[in-house]
């Protein structure tokens, strides 16, 4: 197969972590008889300073016209005090609307051999945590009528929290599709107990699970599923919820991993067309240093393949690859164990590589 992919390496570490990921990918190429090209477009920060915008009219049209978006990250001190229209996340947020993506896939897993790293203690992680929320992007409170008035003689502020049945459902297919390529058990998160858009959310999915009998379905109130998060997080394989639940468990389950460098994600629309990246930041604090942990970029190539490529199997070969190098005891800092060899950011990337 031929895919064209726009790489935004960014800022900070961003170019670093990325060309490990394109090592692998590389590799994947070779090993399978696929040709992936590559077109480079600046976003962030150094899109300001080349361009004077965190991404060009012509940059974003790349990214629409390829067939998937890797990023690395973007931002820095340097760029804190740019004008609210021009900062570098401008130009995430840009992407995601211009290419409609509307449902954020993140992962959390806790491989066994980081176990340690995790806040939690060992006879509930012990085993290692797999499991992926779906989240809404687009829709729900963040993007619902908001304002602040005076009644009485104080201000009240309304934030309006609207979801119509088509965005509930299409969320809701993009999970029931994913649990299929996992574990084949979907949890959907609500307040149905309280909310009228939450009663309307498990209508709908009511309505989804019927059609996707082969899926495991159940329902579960937000409140609760913080606490199962904590409690017993192996119970879990997909979780879906709407935009600000998913922020909040999201952030919370990916604390349960303990290291930030380690986490993918992926950001899908109705076609097959997504936005690749890793949950962290630029890191301006080690960047430019080959300190970078580029397995979060890496497994986010891996997300590329398995949701936007349909290959499954190239998909596997990258996470086992990973999974080999942890077991043998290979570390970049942020992860770093005793007993275990700590390695630079390029020689985590050969390492993976030369497992594929
Ligand atoms: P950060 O995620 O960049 O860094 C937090 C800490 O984690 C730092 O100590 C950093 O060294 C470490 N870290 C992060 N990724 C790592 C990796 N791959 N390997 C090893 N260590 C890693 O968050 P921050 O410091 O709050 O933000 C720095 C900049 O990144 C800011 O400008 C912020 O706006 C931006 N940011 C961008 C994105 C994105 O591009 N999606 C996301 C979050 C923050």
């Amino acid at each position: 197969m031929n895919k064209k992919i726009t790489v935004l390496p960014g800022d900070g570490i961003g170019p670093e972590i990325v060309a490990e990921a394109l090592k692998v990918l590389n590799k994947i190429g070779e090993r399978y008889a696929h040709s992936f090209t590559y077109t480079y477009v600046d976003i962030g920060g150094c899109s300001i300073d080349k361009h004077g915008v965190p991404i060009t009219d012509e940059g974003m049209e790349l990214c629409k016209s390829a067939d998937s978006v890797l990023l690395g990250a973007v931002g820095g001190p340097k760029w804190d005090n740019c004008p609210p229209a021009i900062r570098p996340e401008k130009a995430l947020l840009a992407v995601r609307k211009e290419l409609g993506l509307f449902a954020n896939l993140r992962p959390t897993k806790l491989f066994p051999q980081l176990s340690d790293a995790s806040p939690l203690k060992q006879e509930i992680v012990g085993g290692g945590i797999d499991l992926l929320i779906v989240r809404e992007l687009t829709g729900g409170v963040y993007f619902g009528e908001r304002k602040t008035e005076q009644v009485n003689g104080e201000l009240v502020a309304t934030d309006l929290m609207p979801y119509s049945e088509h965005e509930i459902e299409r969320i809701g297919r993009v999970a029931f599709e994913t649990a299929i390529k996992r574990g084949k058990r979907l949890a959907s998160v609500d307040k149905a107990n309280v909310l009228d858009t939450s009663r309307l959310w498990r209508k709908t999915m009511h309505k989804l699970a019927e059609e996707y009998t082969e899926v495991e379905y159940s329902d579960i109130l937000v409140d609760n599923t913080a606490m199962q998060l904590i409690k017993n997080p192996t119970q879990f394989d997909v979780l879906v919820t709407e935009n600000m639940f998913g922020d909040i468990l999201s952030d919370e389950a990916s604390m349960l991993t303990g290291s930030i460098g380690m986490m993918p994600s992926a950001s899908l629309g109705s076609g097959t067309l997504g936005m690749y990246e890793p949950i962290h930041g630029s890191a301006p604090d080690i960047a430019g240093m080959n300190l970078a942990n580029p397995i979060g970029t890496i497994l986010s190539v891996a997300m590329m393949l398995r949701y936007s490529f349909d290959m499954a199997e190239e998909a596997d070969v990258i996470e086992t690859a990973v999974n080999a190098v942890l077991d043998a005891g290979y570390r970049t800092q942020d992860i770093m164990q005793d007993g275990c060899t700590k390695v630079f950011c390029t020689e985590m990337g050969d390492l993976i590589t030369e497992r594929i």
